[in-house]
């Protein structure tokens, strides 16, 4: 698996791998051994037990406690410090530890591989909403999904589905800035209603640049290559198969975002004649902005733009049975 080392730092790379947490929360162990087992009886119960589990995460509406990693910082501290994970004293004049640069937790670099994934953003550390990390600002606000993602949703649906060309038509772009600055200023107090922003399409596109801007895709990297041999598969039974199993790679929060953005598109596609909009053009719109290749090779990530599309028309057609 090809890591960007750009975004190595952040954890959410090695978050499926062993050393980066040691004392799993329960949700994750669950997901740990769905992957590692390999008998047959066993998969089917897993797999019934993931479906319950997605069952469960739709209908309730409560927040759910996401795991998230620590983004430690080598840092120089002021007088003397202590270990906040081992008590002990913090040796040294300068970079005596590192420090999470999101919620500001203090101690020795050795004791920062230890440290469980209990990471809670502190505002007063996570300061925008645009290309903050997505399980970052949803623990920072203590919300379900990001609240543009819900706002935008909310706004576009409640001035009706039936526009022309939603998605496709791109908004004055200095008026989508203008709604990205008022979202990284207010949060959710942002306000994006009619009376604001007359134009729907600076709405999508508001929404649009959110994705594109996230430091790590909604569909991650980790994912990417699982996502990306679903569309590859001949077979349709095989896609969806590989495509379930791609889904169970993402963060929590990604997965429920975009569980929550699938069907919000299937059910624009439902108003295709008004609209124009099928699950095809969406898969072209939506593709490169919500999947984003590993690899820095240009050649290769242009060539893997068709299945991107492919992937993102797959999730908005067979929303119901995937997630
Ligand atoms: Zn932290
Ligand atoms: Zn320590």
């Amino acid at each position: 698996m090809t890591i960007n080392p750009i975004y190595e730092h952040i954890g959410y790379t090695t978050l499926n791998r062993e050393p980066a947490h040691k004392k799993p929360l329960p949700a994750l162990k669950e997901a740990q051994v769905e992957r590692d087992s390999s008998g047959e009886d066993e998969n089917s119960e897993q797999r019934l037990t993931s479906l319950v589990r997605r069952a469960t995460l739709k209908e309730n509406e409560q927040v759910p406690k996401y795991e998230k990693v620590h983004n430690f910082k080598v840092h120089t501290f002021r007088g003397p410090h202590w270990c906040e994970y081992c008590a002990n004293f913090m040796w040294g004049l300068i970079a005596q530890g590192v420090k999470c640069a999101d919620c500001g937790l203090n101690v020795h670099k050795q004791c920062s591989k230890m440290v469980p994934n209990d990471c809670k953003p502190d505002l007063k550390h996570v300061k925008k909403v645009y290309s903050c990390d997505l399980t970052t600002l949803v623990k920072a606000h203590n919300t379900k999904r990001p609240m543009v993602v819900d706002m935008c949703i909310r706004e576009i649906e409640s001035r009706g589905l039936k526009s022309e060309g939603l998605y496709r038509l791109s908004g004055f772009t200095d008026l989508i800035e203008d709604v990205k600055m008022a979202f990284d200023r207010d949060g959710e107090k942002a306000d994006i209603s009619v009376n604001v922003y007359e134009d729907i399409n600076i709405i999508t596109g508001a929404l649009k640049l959110y994705f594109r801007e996230l430091p790590i895709p909604l569909i991650t990297y980790d994912a990417y290559p699982k996502f990306l041999e679903s569309a590859k598969a001949v077979d349709p039974n095989a896609q969806l198969e590989i495509l379930h199993e791609a889904l169970k790679l993402l963060p929590p929060a990604h997965c429920e975002t975009l569980r929550y953005l699938m069907a919000h598109l299937k059910r624009l596609t439902l108003l295709e004649k008004d609209n124009l909009m099928n699950a095809e053009n969406l898969g072209i719109v939506f593709g490169p902005t919500l999947m984003r290749a590993p690899e820095l090779d240009a050649m290769a990530a242009l060539n893997d733009i068709r299945y991107q599309r492919l992937v993102v028309e797959m999730l908005i057609k067979n929303e119901d049975i995937l997630f």
